[in-house]
C-alpha cells in the first residue's frame, strides 16, 4: 500500500467543482445564509471510532481501492472524514428547493460534506460525499448527523439500484461513528440515543435542480450562468463547444437532455415499483440520477396511490402513479430557474420542456412491452393491455413483484385449453389473499389476451422467458428486509446487511439458495411496523 499524506490509497483528488465555482467567503463552521456562492469549505467532524459495517467491493474497484485497503483501519478513518489529506478539499454545497411543491429558500447540504473529486481507474470523475460527517453551515435546525437505520437503507438501496440498472448514485461504504445520536423516531416528543452513522456516496455530481433555483431565486444570474455553463461542460461535454460560455442553444440541448434522462430514470422506477417518496427539487439530480435515499419504499402489493413516506400520507404528492407527472413538475421549476438567460424568447426552453410527454410516453411503453415479453410496442391495443392490467393487479392486493416475475412461467400456447384454475397458477403465488372466483376469472381473462399477443411476436417460450427474466426481477430491497438488517446491525452483527448486499447484487438471477428468504411477500407483522411499510423523514 502506498500512501503518502496526500496520495492515500493512491486517491488522485482533482476537486473541479471548488477549483472553479465562486466559494462561499467566510470560512466558520456557523449556520448562515451564503449568497452568490456555489459551496461552503467545511471540514467534517470527528468520528469517535469508526466500524465499517459494509462496503461495495464494484465501488472501491472503480476508484482503485482493493478489498485489503477498505478493510483497513485506515479506511474507516477515511470514509467517515477523520482523514483530510492536503489534496482534499471538504464542502458543503449551497442549494435551496420546492419542497412538497412550495419554494422553500435556501437549503444545501446540511448533513453531507465532500471530500472532494477524484479520479476513477478509467479516467472519469467521481465525488465522494460524506452524509451523516457533523454540521455545516446549511444544518439549519439539523445536528448535521444521521443515524444508522436510514444509513444501511441508503446504502443498500443506491447499490441495489445500481445493479438493477437504474441509474443512481453510488455508495462506497457504511461506517458507525462510535457516536449516538438522538432522534424522536415516531415524532411523538420521545426522543431516544441512536447509532450515529455515516455513507460515503459517490456521484459524477451531486449538483440538484435546486442549485440552479436559488440562485435564480436571488437574482444572482452572474452565478446562474457560470453554474451552467460549468456543468455543461464538466457533465456534459459532449454538448461542449469550446471553452468559453455556452451559447443558447447549447443550453437548450442541456435542457433537453436532462428532460430526457429524468425520464429516464422514472421510468425505471415505475418498472421495479419504487417510491422514492420526497421527489422535492432539492432532490433532483442534474444527471438523471436518484439520489437522496430517505422515506423511499417498493410497492409490495400494486397500488398506484401509496407512498412510503408519513410526512406525505395526507396529499400522497410523491405516491408511486404520480412520480411521472412530479418529474414534470420538478423540471418546470429547473426551466423557469434558468429562463432568465433566455431573456424574453424562453420558446426553445419551453419547447424542451414539452418533449417531456413523449420522452416519458415512449419510455413507458417501451418498458412496458418488454416486461411483457412484447418485442417491441404495438400501439393502442398494447395500451389497453397494460392499463387493464393495472387495473386486475388492484382487484385484490397482489404482490408486483412476483407477479411480473412468474408471469413469464404462465403456459402462453396452452392458454385457450386450459382451465382459469390452471392458467393462474403461476401468478397465484402474487396475491396476498384467497382469490375470489372473480379474481380467477378476470386475471385469466387479461392472460388470455396477453398470451394472444405473444403469439403475434411468434417469440418461443423460452426466448420470452429469457427477455422477461432480464428486466423483470427476482429480488428487490423490500422495506422489510432492510429493517431485518437494521435490526441485526444494532446488536452487533453485520452478517445481515453484507448478505442482502450479495443478493441484491444479482436481482434478475433466481438465486435459488435465497427464494424462500427473499423472492416472498411482505410477512404479515412487517405490515404496520415502523420502517417496513411507513417511514418518516426523521433520520
Ligand atoms: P432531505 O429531505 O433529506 O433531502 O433533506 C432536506 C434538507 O434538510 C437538506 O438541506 C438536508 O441537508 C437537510 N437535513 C436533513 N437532515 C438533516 C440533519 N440531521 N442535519 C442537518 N440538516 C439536515
Ligand atoms: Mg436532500
Amino acid at each position: 500500500m502506498n500512501n503518502t499524506a496526500d496520495n492515500l490509497f493512491g486517491l488522485v483528488f482533482t476537486n473541479r467543482f471548488t477549483r472553479d465555482l465562486p466559494a462561499d467567503t467566510q470560512i466558520d463552521n456557523v449556520r448562515r445564509h451564503v449568497t452568490g456562492a456555489c459551496f461552503s469549505r467545511v471540514m467534517p467532524t470527528r468520528a469517535t471510532t469508526p466500524q465499517l459495517v459494509v462496503y461495495s467491493t464494484e465501488v472501491a474497484e472503480m476508484l482503485g481501492i482493493d478489498d485489503e485497503q477498505a478493510e483497513t483501519p485506515a479506511f474507516a478513518h477515511l470514509v467517515t472524514g477523520n482523514l483530510i489529506t492536503p489534496d482534499m478539499d471538504p464542502y458543503a454545497m449551497c442549494y435551496g428547493g420546492h419542497q412538497f411543491g412550495n419554494w422553500a429558500g435556501q437549503l444545501g447540504d446540511g448533513r453531507a460534506i465532500a471530500l472532494g473529486e477524484v479520479l476513477t481507474t478509467d479516467n472519469g470523475h467521481q465525488t465522494l460525499q460524506l452524509k451523516g460527517s457533523g454540521p455545516t453551515p446549511y444544518s439549519r435546525r439539523g445536528d448535521g448527523y444521521a443515524v444508522m437505520r436510514s444509513s444501511v437503507r441508503e446504502f443498500l438501496c443506491s447499490e441495489a439500484m445500481f445493479h438493477l440498472g437504474v441509474p443512481t448514485t453510488r455508495a462506497l461504504s457504511l461506517t458507525l461513528t462510535g457516536d449516538q445520536v438522538m432522534r424522536d423516531m415516531f415524532y411523538d416528543g420521545n426522543p431516544a440515543d441512536e447509532l450515529g452513522a455515516v455513507v460515503c456516496r459517490v456521484s459524477p455530481s451531486f449538483v440538484r435542480f435546486g442549485n440552479f433555483e436559488l440562485f435564480a431565486s436571488r437574482d444572482e444570474l452572474d452565478q446562474l450562468a457560470q453554474l451552467v455553463s460549468w456543468t455543461i461542460r464538466t457533465d456534459f461535454p459532449d454538448l461542449v463547444e469550446g471553452d468559453d460560455d455556452q451559447p443558447l442553444d447549447v443550453v437548450t440541448d442541456w435542457f433537453a437532455e436532462i428532460v430526457r434522462t429524468t425520464a429516464e430514470m422514472i421510468v425505471e422506477w415505475m418498472r421495479i415499483g419504487f417510491v422514492h417518496g420526497v421527489m422535492n427539487t432539492d432532490n433532483m439530480s442534474i444527471l438523471g440520477l436518484t439520489i437522496d435515499y430517505g422515506p423511499y419504499g417498493w410497492l409490495e402489493g400494486f397500488d398506484p396511490d401509496w407512498t412510503p413516506n408519513t410526512t406525505d400520507a395526507e396529499a400522497r404528492r410523491y405516491r408511486y402513479g404520480n412520480q411521472p407527472s412530479m418529474a414534470h413538475w420538478n423540471l418546470v421549476q429547473l426551466a423557469n430557474a434558468i429562463a432568465p438567460l433566455y431573456g424574453h424568447n424562453v420558446e426553445p426552453l419551453q419547447e424542451a420542456l414539452d418533449s417531456y410527454a413523449d420522452e416519458f410516453g415512449n419510455g413507458w411503453n417501451a418498458m412496458m412491452a418488454e416486461r411483457l415479453g412484447f418485442i417491441g410496442f404495438a400501439g393502442d391495443d398494447d395500451n389497453a393491455l397494460f392499463g387493464e392490467l393495472g387495473r386486475v393487479l388492484q382487484i385484490v392486493e397482489t404482490d408486483m413483484t412476483i407477479f411480473h416475475r412468474n408471469l413469464a412461467q404462465v403456459d402462453v400456447e396452452n392458454a385457450e385449453d386450459l382451465s382459469d384454475y390452471d392458467l393462474v397458477q403461476p401468478v397465484a403465488d402474487a396475491w396476498y389473499a384467497q382469490p375470489t372466483a372473480r379474481v380467477v376469472e378476470e386475471m385469466s381473462e387479461w392472460l388470455r389476451a396477453w398470451a394472444d399477443r405473444c403469439g403475434v411476436d411468434g417469440r418461443s417460450t423460452e426466448e420470452r422467458k429469457l427477455a422477461m427474466d432480464a428486466v423483470n426481477p427476482k429480488y428487490v430491497l423490500r422495506n422489510w428486509m432492510a429493517q431485518l438488517a437494521i435490526d441485526k446491525v444494532d446488536q452487533g452483527d453485520f452478517s445481515a446487511v453484507n448478505q442482502l448486499l450479495d443478493v441484491l447484487r444479482y436481482p434478475y438471477d433466481e438465486q435459488p439458495e435465497h427464494e424462500v428468504e427473499f423472492f416472498t411477500k411482505r410477512p404479515e407483522w412487517a405490515r404496520e411496523r415502523a420502517g417496513c411499510s411507513m417511514l418518516s423523514c426523521s433520520s
